[in-house]
């Protein structure tokens, strides 16, 4: 087993739309392009697997279509994650209410979220090029 990957902290900023952007803290887990590839594999053969599997079921066809396609899209999902997001530390641009991020998530740019105080939605804009992963 491969040591756990530590978390980058990485500054970026909370807007939401009409008010001032607040500072944000991230944790970010940078992906190699091993990682994402042995992932989006993983995917591509759950995809393979499952197909033939629910195909058995009436209407067939359409089933297997959309094990495959399913298969596929999270494979590109992985394959496109570069960075995950563990953790997030911050306060509402809107409401003042804590930003909280449960999980480890795919970290998109801008990445959005929902404030739980107020319900709107939060995006998160970070300057990745200084950590990105080789
Ligand atoms: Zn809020």
């Amino acid at each position: 087993m491969a040591h756990p990957p530590v978390p980058l902290t990485v500054q970026g900023e909370a807007r939401v739309f009409g008010h001032d952007p607040a500072a944000v803290t991230l944790q970010v887990v940078p992906r190699t392009t091993g990682w994402r590839a042995g992932r989006a594999l993983r995917w591509l053969a759950a995809g393979v697997i499952v197909a033939p599997v629910v195909a058995v079921l009436p209407p067939h066809a359409p089933w297997a279509v959309a094990a495959g396609t399913g298969g596929v899209v999270l494979a590109l999902r992985k394959w496109g994650e570069r960075f995950t997001l563990v953790g997030l530390e911050g306060s509402c641009p809107r409401c003042g209410a804590p930003l909280v991020h449960h999980g480890s998530t795919p970290l998109k740019t801008p990445h959005s979220t929902a404030c739980e105080g107020c319900g709107n939605p939060v995006a998160l804009h970070v300057d990745l090029s200084d950590v990105e992963a080789g």
